[in-house]
């Protein structure tokens, strides 16, 4: 892995890369500061796509024909790609729709576990009326209803790690939540409003003490900085490949080996199965029992080209850059007369993105008034209303780099925004 510092000559290098970056909206050259939202393809994952589909397309695991065999070699290929790049086994990843469809296989199938599927060899996983779900107050919706639904569903209760008035949370919220009835802790590695690095090591740890399961929401982590499930010792995470650089459509769950083999498929059909009969059906064992259907073969491949690209630019050098973006972009963005950055101030490493509230102007006229100007920012809620209820607002505008982002683009952003407010007479 390469270990090269990023510097602005280098990101923007990187940006040709990416054919996207190149254009120009509103007659502006683009600033995209959206990654946060979704990443942008390279030509690396595009010509590995076109060229699976224009040379070796089939689906994988049936037919005997060479096509056949050849996409499914690429395929397995790709797992093993994938799966050292998180730092995890082949046979503990599963190719799931995306990041929230992973996280539901989790719930769905800990659901049906505390019905009596998966019989013994789930028992471990069962949940059921005086047991919790811990999960946090600044969770994506993907990593929130989920789990109110499982409550629902096994009689468990959800409680939540309270946000502070900045938006973050520490471990000593969390060991006050936390009991010997725990069964479940689930939480963002990286938040997408704050930006803040959970504590994972010692999440892990406080959730071992009790007998509970972790369950680690990776999007915002496995995309922008070095991860290593086993070393992190989390049983089950997801995140999904469509932000970083891979194709859409394609998400992953990670499970610990003892743990995927304690829970029960939540999707069910062919490809996953070993004798059906018309009165029952046996599974395949993980990861395949959790790939019902025709699987998503080009994306898989794509992810993996993805990887390989990242790996090329250096997982730590990424984290390092966008660690440096991010504290660019609160010392920046505070520094506006009317701006406030939510989450942690400067001195506390985040990761590259800043969400921001401005007076008297709604985060849509924001994101709209910088559209004009060329820079894709994303306003709303960010998939997490309680959230932004807990901090009294309805939404806020967010800025979200990637290794192609330079200290220009951070330049664009809050001279643009320093006129925000003039333009909306809210400085009046
Ligand atoms: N969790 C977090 C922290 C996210 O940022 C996102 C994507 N916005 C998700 C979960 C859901 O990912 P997806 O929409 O790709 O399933």
């Amino acid at each position: 892995m390469s270990s090269s510092v990023i510097t602005d000559a280098r990101a923007r290098e990187l940006r040709r890369d990416f054919p996207i970056l190149a254009e120009q909206v509103h007659g502006e050259q683009l600033v995209y500061l959206d990654f946060g939202a979704t990443a942008q393809r390279s030509t690396a994952v595009l010509d590995v796509e076109r060229d699976f589909l224009e040379h070796r397309n089939a689906a994988v695991h049936r037919g005997a024909h060479e096509l056949a065999a050849l996409s499914t070699s690429d395929f397995e290929d790709a797992r093993d790609t994938i799966a050292r790049f998180i730092g995890a086994d082949a046979d503990e990843i599963a190719w799931q729709a995306g990041a929230t469809d992973a996280l539901n296989t989790v719930t769905l199938g800990i659901a049906a576990a505390s019905r009596g599927r998966g019989g013994d060899e789930s028992v471990p996983l069962r949940l059921g009326p005086g047991d919790e779900i811990v999960i946090t107050e600044a969770e994506h919706h993907a990593n929130l209803v989920p789990w109110q639904e499982l409550a629902l569903a096994t009689g468990a209760t959800l409680k939540w790690v309270p946000a502070n008035d900045r938006g973050t949370w520490s471990i000593d919220d969390a060991r006050a939540v936390v009991t010997e009835a725990t069964k479940v802790i689930a939480f963002a590695h990286v938040s997408n409003v704050t930006g803040m690095i959970a504590p994972v090591e010692q999440l892990v740890e406080l959730a071992t003490s009790v007998g509970a399961i972790t369950v680690l929401d990776a999007c915002q982590s496995v995309p922008h900085r070095p991860v290593d499930f086993h070393a992190l010792g989390v049983d089950f995470a997801a995140f999904s490949s469509h932000k970083m650089t891979g194709p859409n459509g394609l998400g992953v769950l990670y499970g610990r080996r003892e743990r995927l083999a304690q829970l029960p498929p939540a999707r069910t059909g062919g490809s996953m199965i070993e004798i059906v009969t018309m009165e029952s059906t046996t599974f395949m064992d993980p990861p395949t029992r959790f790939e019902a259907g025709t699987q998503a073969v080009p994306q898989v491949i794509g992810l993996a080209a993805a990887c390989r690209y990242l790996e090329g630019v250096g997982m730590a050098a990424i984290a390092e850059h966008e660690e440096a973006l991010g504290a660019l972009m609160v010392e920046r963005l505070s520094a506006l007369d009317g701006v406030t950055v939510i989450g942690d101030d400067a001195s506390v490493p985040r990761s590259g993105l800043a969400a921001f509230i401005v007076d008297g102007v709604h985060s849509h006229d924001v994101s709209q008034f910088l559209d004009a100007r060329g820079i894709a920012v994303r306003g709303g809620h960010h998939c997490a209303q309680p959230l932004h209820r807990r901090l009294g607002v309805t939404a806020s505008t967010r800025a979200s780099s990637y290794f192609t982002t330079t200290d220009d683009d951070i330049d664009a952003l809050v001279s643009a925004l320093g006129d925000v407010r003039a333009y909306f007479g809210a400085d009046r």
